[in-house]
This record gives structure tokens, C-alpha cells and sequence, in this order.
């Protein structure tokens, strides 16, 4: 079942305000298409079915905006990501990745790898710890590090279900 989307408005027909739900949206052109276009939601009354449109003049997004939501997908897009600062200033975007060595990202991989079986290679186990990211030390370790998915992998396990 899809979940409808309830907001709280004025009903004219029910002179108070009323649950209504949303039953449309849509794009349509401003008086300044170049900077704004207008939101416009098409809503009913949950109570007595009333219709209500709301129109909003927005604008644009700015290509700040849109660098600023294409450089934090940087941030979750890939595995040697260990953290990442994004700075946004009026006329300045200053993005801080710290990186784990490529090496470490392919023992974590290896580790993951391995999670369902329970095998682990020593070697990786010790790497990891001389690294420093296993919190206890190795024989009394019962939780192994998992790194975040990246985008692309909860996607792909999001479609296999
Ligand atoms: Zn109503």
C-alpha cells in the first residue's frame, strides 16, 4: 500500500481545520520562468472531500545548490571514505574527505566478505587491528568493523530485496 501524504489545512466547507490528503502535485511556469517556477498541491479534505489548492512561487535551485548536494553524495559514494566535512560559504564549498589506505578497504572487504561463514583470514584480523579499527583486541573481538554501504551497493541490495 503506498502511505498518502496528510497535511493540516483550512476546509471552507467545514469552516475549521481538517486533515486533508494529498491526491496531486505539480510544476507549473512562474512569471519569471528563468528564476521561479510555482509548487502547486492539489489536496481533499479527509472530512468531507472538499478539494483545496495551494500554490507556492519557488525558486530554482542555484548551481550551489546543486554542487553542495552532488559533493555529499561523494561522501557516501564510495568505500575508502572513512569521514567527510563539507563546508558550504557564501562563494566558497570546501569538501574534507579522510581516506582509508586502499589496502585497509580491501581487507575490510575481505572481512565482510567472510561475515557469513565466520572463516577469517588471521592476517586480515591482525591488519585491521594494527590499523586500529577492531575496538578489542583480536581473540576477545566478537564484533567485526563493517564500513557503510556505499549508494551503489544499498541500491543493489534494495533491488534484490
Ligand atoms: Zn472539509
Amino acid at each position: 500500500m503506498r502511505s498518502s501524504i496528510i497535511g493540516r489545512h483550512f476546509c471552507v466547507k467545514c469552516n475549521e481545520q481538517r486533515d486533508h490528503v494529498r491526491f496531486g502535485r505539480r510544476i507549473e511556469p512562474s512569471k519569471t520562468p528563468d528564476t521561479t517556477f510555482i509548487w502547486a498541491e492539489f489536496w481533499a479534505c479527509d472530512h468531507c472531500g472538499n478539494h483545496l489548492e495551494k500554490r507556492e512561487e519557488r525558486s530554482w535551485p542555484t548551481d550551489r545548490d546543486m554542487i553542495t548536494k552532488r559533493l555529499l553524495k561523494v561522501a557516501t559514494d564510495y568505500a575508502q571514505v572513512k569521514a567527510s566535512h563539507l563546508e558550504v560559504r557564501p562563494a566558497k564549498i570546501v569538501l574534507t574527505l579522510e581516506l582509508h589506505p586502499w589496502h585497509i578497504v580491501e581487507v575490510l572487504r575481505r572481512v565482510e566478505a567472510a561475515h557469513p561463514t565466520g572463516f577469517y583470514r588471521a592476517s586480515d584480523l591482525y591488519r585491521l587491528e594494527q590499523y586500529g579499527v577492531l575496538r578489542c583486541p583480536l581473540d576477545e573481538n566478537r564484533m567485526f568493523p563493517r564500513r557503510s554501504p556505499t549508494r551503489q551497493e544499498r541500491k543493489s541490495s534494495y533491488l534484490l530485496g
